[in-house]
């Protein structure tokens, strides 16, 4: 797996930019929504995290090697950084609404199908406490699992490797959906690009 933020020749990271306008998203996800989660939020935790690096022996190491290796607001900032770009990335406005057919196979085996797959992961969502995020997962075998992860939990942490991901904390949907998170997340299925996460599958 590629880093998903690249680096610069003073090793410093950069935000990666949306490969979708602001706007795009509407009205799942209002341009407002975006420009905050993007600009503010994503920006602020690369921000800090070029800064914890200053004083870090991991400074210059790729992104997922930070994440790994790191403890504390280090690793809280890597993977927050990571897992932005990762989530960012797998969504569009035009997306692909169906799994490939070698995804769709470990999906149909795993959780029965698809629809029961979206509910597992909205439950998830639902019944995590705070912050965090909710991840689709696979194994090098291609064995598929559902985690909840408080904060910036992140699966390459527990050897897996992540599918896709969705941002439960309050600033990805309090514009858009105030408390009402199962509204966020279920409105969130209909810019998921499973091209993308199926393209991760493959080369897992
Ligand atoms: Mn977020």
């Amino acid at each position: 797996m590629t880093a998903m933020t690249d680096t610069v020749t003073d090793s410093r990271f950069e935000p990666r930019e949306l490969p979708y306008d602001y706007g795009a998203l509407a009205p799942y996800l209002s341009e407002e929504t975006m420009r905050f989660h993007h600009d503010k939020h994503y920006a602020s935790y690369v921000a800090k995290l070029n800064e914890l690096l200053l004083d870090s022996p991991l400074a210059g190491q790729p992104l997922e090697d930070i994440l790994l290796a790191a403890d504390g607001p280090l690793y809280n900032n890597a993977a927050q950084a990571w897992n932005h770009a990762f989530f960012f990335e797998q969504l569009s406005p035009q997306p692909q609404r169906e799994p490939s057919p070698e995804l769709r196979a470990a999906i149909d085996r795993d959780f029965g199908s698809l629809d029961a797959l979206v509910t597992r992961m909205n439950q998830a969502a639902a019944g995590l406490f705070g912050s965090g995020w909710v991840w689709l997962a696979a194994d090098r075998q291609g064995h598929l699992s559902i985690l909840a992860e408080p904060n910036a939990g992140n699966p390459l942490r527990k050897g897996l490797i992540p599918l896709l991901g969705i941002d439960v904390w309050e600033h990805a949907y309090y514009i858009d959906y105030r408390n009402r998170r199962a509204d966020a997340v279920a409105a969130l299925w209909n810019v998921v690009d499973w091209r993308c996460v199926s393209d991760r599958y493959a080369r897992r």
